[in-house]
């Protein structure tokens, strides 16, 4: 699946589609919750009140640039704090391929955050080794998101992240660590968006007059456009990711921008009393 805005085109590569099993990620959405807000159903939640999720890349090509937003779980991973993501084996890089974009053609990867779902892919298992998967891209990482988890990545779970999907691309000299506001390409530029990770970023495209959001897991599922303050399990800071929420949504709301989650999109985001909702865009 593909979109466009101006220039610049868009393209879904799922690794793993969900639908319910999501409420360790937010314990409030339970399914009778979920059923109060019917905007929601079909395309973000079952009929039984269960939430549709997904663990996607969005692929970004600008006139100059092939990007890969976020990088999924990964295949051949271990230590993960949720134990179905350990030792996947997922045709992630023949779906890419398929899509018009093999591993050798990126010349770009951005995380919005070095968490344990959007860093996978940046390496992938030879011989033992973890390497980076995109050999031709630089890869971009927050500086204010690397050197929080440098010396935060404390638990087993998040230092296994750290070793097995970050220090090997920067060990490779692949990285650059960017500024949370850094203008990326003339169509691209970075938003700060801390809250759910210390130095979160979401993406800001603009392209002939169109206009797009990549907005990470600022939210991770819709519901909590209408809930502002449902935070996830992984929110670093829950009062600073319900302030973002806030601001962000705030700026688009009402507008043609065209949002795209890490977890969920693309739609847009509508005023609704005091908070949001979202109408997906097929
Ligand atoms: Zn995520």
């Amino acid at each position: 699946m593909a979109w466009t805005i101006g220039k610049v085109k868009i393209t879904k590569i799922v690794e793993m589609a969900l639908t319910g099993g999501t409420r360790f990620i937010l314990p409030q959405a339970t399914p009778e919750q979920t059923r109060e807000m019917p905007w929601l159903i079909p395309d973000f939640a079952s009929p039984e009140g269960r939430l549709v999720m997904s663990v996607h890349s969005w692929v970004v090509e600008t006139p100059t640039r092939r990007i890969v937003v976020d990088t999924c779980i990964g295949n051949d991973k271990q230590g993960r704090g949720v134990p179905h993501w350990n030792g996947l084996d997922k045709p992630f890089l023949q779906d890419m391929a398929a899509a018009g974009y093999p591993a050798d053609s990126i010349d770009t990867v951005i995380c919005t955050h070095l968490h344990v779902d959007h860093v996978g892919w940046n390496t992938r298992l030879v011989e033992d080794r973890w390497i980076p998967t995109f050999d031709n891209a630089r890869y971009l990482f927050g500086r204010t998101e690397y050197d929080y988890w440098k010396t935060h990545s404390t638990d087993a779970a998040h230092a296994a992240v750290f070793a097995d999907s970050v220090q090997p691309v920067v060990e490779a000299g692949k990285v650059d660590l960017v500024d949370s506001d850094a203008r990326l390409t003339d169509e691209i530029t970075l938003i700060p968006t801390p809250g759910h990770s210390a130095g979160h970023m979401a993406l800001h495209i603009r392209s002939e007059g169109e206009e797009a959001l990549l907005s990470g897991d600022v939210a991770h599922h819709p519901c909590q456009m209408a809930h502002l303050d449902w935070s996830s399990s992984f929110d670093t800071d829950e009062q600073q990711s319900t302030k973002t929420r806030r601001t962000l949504f705030s700026r688009f709301a009402d507008t043609p921008t065209l949002v795209f989650g890490g977890h969920f999109g693309p739609g847009r985001i509508l005023r609704d009393g005091d908070a949001f909702r979202f109408v997906a865009t097929q």
